[in-house]
């Protein structure tokens, strides 16, 4: 690759840019951006495959963490999904290398309750991260732990970009200041050149749009399809009010059911980032806004509120031109998925471009492995909605009546509710890349979708959860607790910060 110019810096940009800088240290990368229109300054949650993004860049936590406000994640806790008795919150572990130990007997526990059988299956007992969540500590264990321990990241938004635009330029990435007034597209559907206000035009072999929801490239200029995941994804707003930090950042996102939606919880260093992510269909802004502060005990700080484009392109990679970020498409953001699709889209197309170049086939397998991708994961996020057993208002109500699922998830809703092998499925499928059945498993059975308690029978219990308990309290030593973790990055003023109220 000789030239590539990036439209958009926000986080997809800048991520963009460093992986490709890296990738192609020889091409000429121009990242042009529009400080008037600005970015959208949310996403501060991550899977576990940020840590990948940093390990590729050769960048160390300490570099990084302390100058976003970052915290660490060990997973996600759900809370007023289901009317289940008992089950009115369960935590999505991210997946750790002693599950190995943990996750049969979970797998056990589930399976006889899900035939009819008289045994506890809540997952929050089974899975290091959640005892780590519970417990405070950061999941990163002392280098004398032998099992590998995945856990993700909270982070401020605007910071990270920053921070990514110094490491990028650092590198060799030309930044622009300047707005895209129009792109010349040849008769092949080619992108010739951006023309910017100033009159300059830009010209590369590679145009990245990641000029968030405007889509400035590839939905406008090139007219790629978007489809929206309207039919079965209704939320399509989100208003966002940060709140104090009060004692040390939990570990953990909370998504909190509301009446039209649900409300997040990210602990970073200096603030709580809070928003809740509900449907213009059954709620208006001004309900949202007083739902949430309500939620978040009567603050008046300032809400923002936005609106989301929930779906994704036809193509992401057209022509010449790749989407990235929101431009690209957006599942919305329970479960965090952003920035691991921008960052799993970027390393793709690298290995695609770098396989078979601009040619139709690889082009072709790329998007085609893509979209596969986005489709699995929103099956994931469909099904916390589906399976929710809230009945108390008519987004609840309209969730649980929705028969807009793909044949991969009514496969996988079948498995679980005949007592069948969801693993088995999920192989069988080919859908492990997009969630492991732990994580199909864990959701499942945190909601208590079981068989009715009034009709189980009595059996012996399959699961040794004395001994699980005593292996999960055994590894606790390994973890410092999340506040000294982060000192231990940032030094004093981070420690100070992070109990600050
Ligand atoms: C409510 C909400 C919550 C979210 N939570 C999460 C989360 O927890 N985790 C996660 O991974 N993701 C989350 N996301 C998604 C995340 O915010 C985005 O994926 C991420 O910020 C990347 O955005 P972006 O860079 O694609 O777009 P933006 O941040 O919108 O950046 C677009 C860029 O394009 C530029 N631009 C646009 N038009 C032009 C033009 N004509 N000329 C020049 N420049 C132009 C803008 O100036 C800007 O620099 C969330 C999104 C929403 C809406």
């Amino acid at each position: 690759m000789t030239a590539v110019v990036i439209l958009g810096g926000g986080t997809a940009g800048w991520m963009t840019a460093c992986l490709m800088a890296r990738a192609w240290p020889g091409a000429a990368i121009t990242l042009v951006e529009s400080p008037a229109i600005g970015t959208i300054g949310v996403g501060e949650g991550s899977t576990p495959q940020l840590r990948g993004f940093f390990r590729t860049l050769g960048v160390d936590e300490a570099e990084w963490m302390p100058a976003c406000d970052a915290t660490y994640k060990a997973g996600i806790s759900f809370h007023g999904w289901s009317r289940e008795p008992g089950f009115a919150s369960y935590f999505h572990p991210f997946a750790s290398a002693i599950d190995l130990h943990t996750q049969p007997a979970f797998h056990a526990a589930t399976l006889a309750r899900r035939t009819g059988h008289a045994v506890a299956a809540h997952p929050d007992g089974f899975f290091l991260a959640s005892r780590l969540a519970a417990a405070g500590r950061a999941p990163t264990p002392a280098a004398t732990f032998p099992f590998e321990v995945g856990y993700g990241y909270h982070f401020d938004a605007g910071k990270l970009g920053e921070w990514l635009r110094g490491h990028a330029v650092a590198r060799g990435v030309v930044h622009r200041p300047a707005r895209v007034a129009g792109v010349a597209v040849d008769a092949d559907g080619q992108v010739r050149h951006v023309i910017l206000d100033d009159g300059e035009t830009l010209a590369a072999d590679l145009f990245v749009d990641a000029s968030g929801f405007r889509g400035v490239i590839a939905r406008q200029a090139l007219n790629v399809r978007f489809r929206a995941f309207a039919s079965n994804l209704f939320c399509d707003r989100a208003v966002a009010i940060p709140t104090p930090l009060t004692g040390a950042p939990a570990v953990q996102t909370r998504a909190t059911a509301l009446s039209c939606g649900w409300a997040w919880a990210i602990p970073l260093t200096s603030r709580i980032g809070n928003g809740y992510v509900y449907s213009s269909r059954f709620c208006s802004p001004e309900a949202a806004e007083a739902e949430l502060r309500a939620h978040l005990g009567g603050t008046d700080a300032p809400a923002r509120h936005l609106q989301m484009d929930v779906g994704r392109l036809e193509t992401t990679w057209t022509g010449n031109c790749l989407a990235v970020g929101l431009s690209q498409g957006f599942i919305e953001p329970l479960e965090a998925t952003a920035l691991h699709l921008v960052q799993t889209t970027v390393e793709a197309f690298i290995a695609a471009w770098q396989d078979a170049g601009f040619t139709p086939a690889g082009r072709d397998a790329f998007n085609a492995r893509i979209a596969r991708r986005i489709e699995g994961i929103r099956d994931y996020i469909v099904a916390h909605y589906r399976m929710a057993s809230r009945d108390d208002t008519d987004f609840w109500r309209a969730n649980a009546a929705s028969d807009e699922l793909s044949d991969d998830l009514k496969a996988l809703m079948t498995r679980w509710f005949t007592g069948g092998d969801v693993a088995a499925e999920i192989a069988a499928r080919d859908l492990g890349g997009f969630y492991a059945p732990m994580s199909w498993e864990v959701l499942f059975a945190g909601y208590g979708t079981f068989p009715d308690p009034a009709r189980l029978r009595p059996a012996p219990d399959p699961v040794d959860r004395a001994g699980i308990a005593r292996l999960l309290d055994g590894c606790l030593a390994n973890f410092a607790d999340h506040a000294t973790a982060l000192a231990r990055l940032g030094g004093e003023t981070l420690a100070l910060r992070a109990v600050a109220g």
